[in-house]
């Protein structure tokens, strides 16, 4: 029967772990992958948005510049009209130049409302394939709320288990001694968390394998409180 403090020092063990896991967990949650494959999709879709965003734009532009001409043009017949009426202008041929120049502006006016109407079709077109992409960026983002809120849950509960297995931990390496507690801490660092095995027979059940008969003999004289090691991997054995 070994000491108690080794086998306290398998319970720290077992507890370092057990702490190892939660962090590994903590830091790499399945949920975290949901979410980062979301984001991904995200992107894909907001790419698709910005582009199809990129012609409205184009096109709202090319509309405020037709307008404003249609603008200038309904000025100009408003002045030629005003002059048309008012007396100012007598003369035959003036009052005709007045009238073609007026006639112009008409065609004129009428070819740009056609421009006008073809790019309204085409701003229909561009919000309707705008729309779906939209509804698809929301649920997304819906999504990732929801798997947000989630992963929330989930990581408050790790860092519960967490802090209590620290207060364990704190309490369980009280009672070991500060060399043997730092001996089992380096080996640890250095054996992949597994740093206390147990002898069964004279097999290591950190390695796996048997102790040379020498050292099983000299284990064996070994008073319980005597510190001893596998002499193949290098553990802190419990007898
Ligand atoms: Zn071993």
């Amino acid at each position: 029967m070994a000491s108690p403090v080794y086998e306290q020092l398998l319970t720290v063990q077992d507890l370092d772990l057990a702490l190892l896991q939660y962090r590994h967990r903590h830091a790499n949650h399945p949920i975290q992958q949901q979410i980062t494959e979301l984001d991904d999709e995200l992107a894909t879709y907001q790419t698709t948005a910005d582009e199809i965003s990129g012609r409205q734009s184009e096109l709202s532009a090319k509309e405020a510049e037709l307008a404003s001409e249609v603008a200038v043009i309904e000025a100009k017949r408003a002045e030629i009209d005003a002059k048309l009426y008012d007396g100012s202008v007598t003369g035959t041929k003036d009052l005709l130049a007045l009238q073609d120049e007026a006639e112009m502006l008409v065609s004129r006016q009428s070819d740009l409302e056609d421009v006008e109407l073809e790019i309204m079709e085409q701003v229909e077109q561009v919000d309707a394939e705008l729309a779906p992409v939209t509804t698809q960026i929301l649920g997304l983002l819906a999504r990732r709320a929801e798997e947000e809120g989630l992963l929330a849950a989930a990581l408050a509960e790790i860092e519960q288990e967490i802090s209590t297995s620290e207060t364990l931990r704190v309490e369980a390496a009280s009672p070991i001694p500060a060399d043997l507690l730092s001996h089992y801490e380096s080996l640890r660092d250095d054996l992949g968390g597994v740093a206390v095995a147990r002898l069964v027979g004279s097999t290591c059940d950190g390695c796996h394998m048997a102790l040379s008969a020498v050292s099983f003999d000299q284990i064996k004289r070994q008073g319980d409180d005597a510190l001893v090691n596998c002499d193949q991997c290098g553990r802190i054995l419990i007898r």
